[in-house]
């Protein structure tokens, strides 16, 4: 066996032993496909709480879509100040809203159900604001395409794990891991919430509860005693 192939084993292996941890999930979307799409814009670097404020605050401050278009952008950038970057931000939506009312003569997304996953993401990520987290997320959970969202968590663990390399991007962990993987949403979603899961609750940043962990056996960074090479984002063991 090469070593792409123990990766790709070790990646599926990891994968079962989560299923058996926190049980097999059936895929489910956060939100209808338009709040999710501008609440991903609002979430960067922004904490749930205040991601939500600012959506529930533009909502009402602008009932629909259009308003949320053709408002002054200073009272856009007010209603969403709990975000961060909100006069970033501000524009970001209101240029989505503009390019898609344009091309599909309404604020619905609904279309990419029909389109492609390649079309999707490309469709997607070509949005201002729209990185390929966003794109991926949206795609998996609301329209059950076979991408993989890699978010920190996804990272940190995988490359903890030893599955992805200490300075592989979370882009680049998105096709690797995608390689390793069947092309099949509902193992994906199942994968990428267990990773998420994993590294919220167990293989987190600081302390990792290495005791606790059910991939222990097969953690490089557990077998190196915590020093194995890894990216900054992969964080220490301590004790
Ligand atoms: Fe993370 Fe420790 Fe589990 Fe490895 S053994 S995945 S470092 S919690």
């Amino acid at each position: 066996m090469n070593a792409l192939s123990d990766l790709a084993t070790k990646t599926i292996q990891a994968h079962e032993r989560l299923n058996e941890h926190y049980g097999v999930q059936e895929i489910y979307g956060r939100a209808d496909p338009m709040h999710e799409l501008i609440g991903t814009i609002l979430s960067h670097r922004t904490t749930h709480a205040n991601e939500v404020a600012a959506y529930r605050n533009m909502r009402e401050r602008f009932p629909t879509w259009e308003a949320v278009r053709d408002a002054p952008l200073a009272d856009l950038t007010a209603a969403i100040r709990t975000a961060t970057y909100p006069e970033v931000k501000a524009p970001y939506i209101q240029q989505v809203l503009a390019r898609l009312i344009e091309e599909r003569g309404v604020a619905n997304i609904d279309f990419l159900h029909d389109f492609s996953t390649e079309d999707a993401m490309q469709w997607l990520t070509d949005l201002p604001g729209v990185g390929p987290k966003t794109a991926t997320l949206l795609l998996l959970f609301n329209f059950r395409k076979p991408v993989m969202p890699v978010d920190t968590h996804v990272h940190r663990v995988t490359q903890r794990l030893g599955i992805i390399g200490p300075k592989v991007s979370a882009n680049k962990a998105h096709d690797i891991l995608l390689s390793y993987l069947p092309a099949d949403a509902k193992v994906l979603f199942n994968f990428h919430k267990h990773f998420y899961w994993h590294g919220q609750r167990v293989c987190t940043w600081h302390e990792p509860k290495c005791s606790e962990c059910v991939l222990q056996s097969m953690c490089d960074y557990y077998q190196s005693g915590g020093t194995a090479v890894l990216s900054s984002t992969a964080g220490r063991r301590k004790g």
